[in-house]
């Protein structure tokens, strides 16, 4: 079976010397996290995933969902038990301001333990995940009466959310969306139209489901401007907050898929079932976008958290595994082979997966950080830039760690030679379960459109100009520090490419809008890799600052310092390719006819 341990020690390393947490005590919630009661909470996840999320995935890929005649979904056996163990640890309301049954701390906490969750059981971590969504966006956008009758029974965990914006003719391009909502008279509407894809649409975990709704109120405007948003429980609320009759809405079908086979994705059927409006009317996308922002990031974790698990078996196998002699002499010559890890290309490939993992859980805490910095700041312009920042890495922790993830995956399940072929070994599912997160919530082309046709210019570009401003100031505050030198040069070579890409698209996409589209998906990746070699230098840094410390300390400060140095010599290049191809503009890309493809 293959196996999993959360990396706690890692994610402390973070928060103690990279981005010390302490120093944001100031913050609301910020002074209960100290770092031992994160630590101790960490710990107590991580048994969690370890321990009953983890055995439930193979399991559950094996068994996926079952639709039964009456509609009701069946989830693999265990998943009930683990969801409930789930919300009994308090994890759905980590986060959630205590007044609605929360525990108010800090959001990254929770961005941490979705990397656990997900390592351990995509699957079902999709149902809790998905509820945590729909909980921000009832939070910002809920009426009063909507927060007090949904909020306290979805942190508790006795009903899940879902988010339902697809539909067959429509998913990127929500404007053409059907469903649609008539006034009943009494301040609910009637929603009828067909959804399809939506994730934990229909299953036996919770007492009620509540679903979000994208909808268009009859009348309103064609397109995006005319969608509304809609909270429409599954069975209705009574006056005291006890679950009621049934809503019309049901489950029609289960898709069949290729990967998360745990996690129940429905086509949903609403007949005149009842929804009331979250948010004012035909704002719904905005409405929305507090949970598909959300969700942007939690899938962005999902990538890593995939390359994780995946790594963690590669390693274990490649430890274990004889097969030929290493091109220096034998180094196991009591055994009839030597282990494959004595290989460089076998390290090379193992070494580049580890390098992502690291970099890339840094980036997720430094915007976890900047969340709730914009979320929970008394300081106008500290929250100013924090939002910013999170403007413009949602579509690259999104779009960039799911890329990567999912090639990990590859990657790690390629060290098995033929065995990660073969379902037993577990590195087939998690191939198959890291592709989806490249698809969902928003596919990796649009997210890269994100990035480069709204991000880069919002507000005249303020926020790649403080992205630049403080990696520039940090190579410079760093530029004499013989130790540190390793990483300076790499990354300032990375961030001149980085610039020289966007003053290119300032200069050539604003007249020829087919040459940010032709480049997007380059540009962020060549965003991901310049930010992960930031988070490599600031690691670099704190490890440095501990490397004479003793206790076994220096060796892993040492691990951390070589692993960032391959980052620098083998990723970091690639910044130079991507930006001679940028600069090459849509010219060939476009010039093909559509007949001769
Ligand atoms: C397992 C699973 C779970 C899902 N869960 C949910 C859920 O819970 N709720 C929900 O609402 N939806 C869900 N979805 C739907 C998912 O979000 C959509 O599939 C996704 O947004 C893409 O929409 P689409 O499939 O219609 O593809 P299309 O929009 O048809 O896109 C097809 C391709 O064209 C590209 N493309 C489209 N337009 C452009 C453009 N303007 N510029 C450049 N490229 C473009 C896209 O990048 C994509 O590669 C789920 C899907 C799956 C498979």
């Amino acid at each position: 079976m293959p196996v999993y341990k959360a990396p706690v020690e890692d994610v402390m390393f973070l928060l103690n010397d990279v981005f010390p947490i302490e120093r944001h005590n100031n913050l609301p919630g910020f002074a209960d996290a100290t770092t031992d009661v994160v630590e101790a909470i960490l710990a107590e996840g991580a048994k969690l995933c370890e321990e009953v999320f983890a055995p439930l995935n193979r399991t559950g890929d094996i068994e996926g969902c079952t639709r039964n005649p009456d509609g009701s979904v069946t989830t693999p056996k265990g998943f009930k038990q683990a969801y409930e163990a789930y919300a009994a640890g308090g994890w759905m309301g980590l986060s959630v301001p205590e007044e609605f049954g929360g525990q108010g701390l800090p959001s990254l906490l929770n961005s941490i333990m979705q990397e656990f969750v997900s390592s351990s059981n995509l699957a079902l971590g999709m149902y809790p995940g998905l509820t945590q969504g729909a909980i921000a966006a009832l939070l910002v956008h809920g009426t009063e009466e909507q927060k007090r009758t949904y909020l306290p029974k979805m942190v508790e965990g006795a009903w899940t959310g879902t988010m339902n914006l697809t539909e067959p003719h429509c998913g990127t391009d929500l404007g053409m969306l059907k469903t649609k909502a008539v006034p009943n008279g009494d301040g609910s509407y009637a929603i009828s139209g067909t959804k399809i894809f939506i994730s934990a649409g229909e299953h036996d975990m919770a007492e009620n489901i509540v679903h979000l709704v994208l909808a268009r109120i009859e009348g309103a405007p064609a397109g995006t401007k005319g969608i509304s948003l809609f909270v429409v429980p599954k069975f209705l609320v009574n006056q005291d907050g006890s679950v009621g009759e049934r809503n019309g809405v049901s489950c029609g079908s289960l898709e069949h898929k290729m990967g998360i086979h745990g996690n129940s994705t429905c086509v949903m059927n609403y007949d005149g079932a009842r929804g009331w409006i979250v948010g004012q009317e035909n704002r719904g996308l905005n409405a929305m976008f507090v949970m598909m922002n959300e969700a942007r990031l939690a899938v962005g974790v999902q990538g890593l958290a995939q390359s994780e698990v995946a790594y963690q078996n590669a390693v274990a196998y490649a430890k274990d595994r004889l097969q030929g002699r290493s091109l220096t002499g034998a180094k196991s010559p009591d055994k009839p082979a030597d282990p494959i890890i004595v290989h460089p290309d076998v390290r090379r490939t193992l070494l580049s997966i580890k390098a992502f993992n690291e970099a890339a859980r840094a980036l997720v805490v430094w915007t976890g950080l900047n969340s709730d910095i914009a979320h929970r700041s008394s300081d106008e312009t500290e929250r100013l830039t924090a939002d910013d920042y999170m403007g413009l890495m949602t579509p690259v922790v999104k779009g960039v760690l799911t890329d990567l993830g999912f090639d990990n995956a590859v990657k790690a399940q390629q060290m098995f030679g033929g065995h990660g072929y073969i379902e037993e070994w577990g590195m087939s599912q998690f191939v198959r379960d890291a592709r989806i997160a490249m698809i969902y919530e928003g596919a990796n082309g649009i997210q890269a459109m994100d990035l480069v046709g709204r991000k880069l210019g919002k507000d005249g570009g303020r926020a790649i100009m403080t992205f630049f401003n403080e990696v520039g100031a940090f190579c410079q505050e760093n530029a004499n520090d013989e130790s540190l030198a390793a990483f300076i040069a790499p990354l300032q070579q990375g961030l001149g490419h980085l610039q020289q890409a966007t003053m290119w698209f300032m200069q050539n996409a604003m007249a020829k809008p087919d040459n940010a589209g032709a480049g997007a998906t380059d540009y962020m990746h060549l965003f991901g890799t310049v930010a992960m070699g930031y988070m490599w230098a600031k690691m670099a840094k704190a490890a440095q600052g501990r490397k004479a410390e003793g206790n076994g300390v220096a060796a892993k400060m040492d691990a951390k310092l070589l692993t960032g140095r391959f980052y620098m010599e083998r990723m970091m290049p690639e910044t130079g390719t991507r930006l001679a191809r940028i600069t090459t503009g849509a010219d060939t890309t476009m010039a093909l006819p559509v007949e001769a493809f």
